[in-house]
């Protein structure tokens, strides 16, 4: 299981950031190119070293043929194979034979000291004499393996002045020494390539974490952007309200006595709205450092949704009215009866917030408000539906990050932080819920939150009597 996390988790940053892709290639392309060069070096090596051994052995025979004839005496022919097998640290074993008439008997033979040919190459060697005898040939090789050592092993016929075959010469050469020294190479040629890509994944990893350190980089550029942002959004949202205040508090100051009461109690509830909107702005911002500190305390009850709901659309109508927006919802309280488990006061704040962007963001049509009880998934769900601006996919993926706004010429006019968004998912989630968007540019957008459903408290029965 952890590692099919590993393997998702890894895919899922390649496909976030294919530049690492370059690296991973890398990683298979150095590994096998050094591999290749490896293999076919050893390989055309030990094919040389082949083609080397081969041919001493037939030089050495050549050289043996010429002296059989000029020498048949046995004992001189004996000293004579010896001293080649000497001299010759290569051969292991020499043998001279008589032709056909003769059976291809031993004449002379001799075997390096400590050394002994075994019974399945001398078999094949008598087997391959007639053959040899009746080719005339340069000779018939074949390898073997005798006692853990490979072995080059040559039957070729000797011929007189006249051309004609007088006998037969067997031989046995080690290709030990060649074998052991290609292997020795093979074996340096490995750990080098062991070490290069061991070299390779450390560059690779270190890599790795520079192209983490590099999106994390942009990443943080990209907040601190926004925070600047935010920061000059923010100046100016609290001084806005502060200058207006302060104007209408200096007007019913100094020339009270000259306005109605109406003109008085105009300003009045300006003060008071331009208040409340600080009021947001400021407890906001306080929020965010609540829910980033761990310090955001909920108040968890088993509750109706219901009244929280209908108490935030009466509340928020006014705004709609103003905008001219219809604001529709059908309260569900008495069909579909629902316990939620929630914090009343925080699921205000969503709502509010949530329809509230609704008609901020809605230039003319509908919003509205839905629930249902999800018995499937013992979920409660609330959609806030709108006709308004709408957003794209890709600002839809980048809405519940804090700071985010979208930026396009139909909301620049529109004053907000981006931070509503971010404190109503935080809040969903630390109450047990969850928050998702449909959306399209121009078309309108649907905000659904759902929290886990409880079990309905049986209502208290009154005795009368
Ligand atoms: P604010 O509204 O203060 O900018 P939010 O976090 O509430 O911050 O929203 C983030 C951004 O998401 C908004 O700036 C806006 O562009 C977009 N948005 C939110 N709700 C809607 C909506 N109902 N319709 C269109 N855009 C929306």
């Amino acid at each position: 299981m952890i590692v099919v996390e590993y393997i998702k988790k890894t895919f899922g940053f390649i496909r976030k950031n294919p530049g690492i892709l370059s690296s991973l290639v890398l990683l298979v392309v150095i590994p096998a190119a050094l591999y290749y060069n490896v293999k076919t070096t050893v390989d055309a090596f030990t094919m040389n070293i082949d083609e080397i051994v081969q041919s001493q052995v037939f030089a050495a025979e050549k050289m043996l043929g010429v002296f059989v004839v000029e020498y048949p005496e046995k004992a001189v022919l004996q000293r004579k194979v010896d001293s080649v097998l000497q001299s010759n640290s290569e051969i292991e074993f020499i043998e001279i034979t008589g032709g056909e008439g003769a059976g291809y008997e031993p004449i002379v033979s001799t075997t390096r000291e400590g050394r002994r040919i075994s019974t399945d190459t001398a078999k094949k060697m008598r087997e391959l004499s007639s053959i040899a005898w009746a080719k005339n040939s340069e000779g018939i090789g074949f390898d073997s393996n005798d006692n853990g050592v490979r072995q080059w092993n040559v039957i070729k016929p000797l011929h007189n002045d006249e051309g004609d075959e007088v006998g037969l010469i067997r031989m046995a050469m080690s290709v030990g020494d060649a074998d052991e020294l290609s292997r020795r190479a093979q074996e340096q040629a490995y750990y080098v390539l062991f070490g290069v890509i061991l070299l390779v994944l450390i560059l690779i990893v270190n890599h790795t974490r520079m192209f983490q350190y590099a999106v994390l980089f942009g990443k943080l550029r990209e907040i601190d952007k926004m925070k600047d942002d935010f920061i000059s959004m923010a100046a100016h949202e609290l001084k806005t309200p502060v200058v207006v205040m302060k104007g209408y508090a200096e007007l019913l100051q100094q020339a009270a006595a000259k306005l109605t009461e109406e003109q008085r109690n105009d300003r009045l509830k300006a003060i008071v709205s331009y208040a409340d909107n600080l009021m947001s702005l400021i407890s906001d911002i306080l929020d965010v450092s609540r829910i980033e500190q761990g310090r955001l305390v909920l108040d968890m009850r088993d509750e109706s949704p219901y009244a929280t709901i209908k108490e935030v659309v009466d509340t928020i109508k006014v705004s709609a009215d103003q905008k001219g927006l219809a604001l529709e919802y059908e309260d569900k309280k008495q069909t579909e009866p629902a316990a939620v488990s929630i914090d009343t006061k925080r699921l205000r704040q969503v709502l509010i917030n949530l329809v509230g962007n609704s008609i901020k963001y809605t230039e003319k049509g509908t919003v509205t408000v839905m629930t249902k009880v999800d018995k499937l998934h013992k979920r409660f769900v609330i959609a806030v539906e709108d006709t308004g601006l709408g957003m794209s996919a890709e600002a839809q993926r980048s809405l519940f990050q804090k700071f985010y706004r979208v930026k396009t010429e139909h909301t620049e006019h529109i004053a907000g932080t981006g931070l509503g968004l971010w404190i109503t998912k935080a809040i969903c989630e630390q109450m047990k819920g969850d928050i998702s968007i449909e959306s399209m540019e121009g078309v309108g957008s649907k905000f659904t939150v759902t929290f886990p459903l409880v079990d309905i408290k049986p209502q208290p029965t009154v005795q009368i009597g």
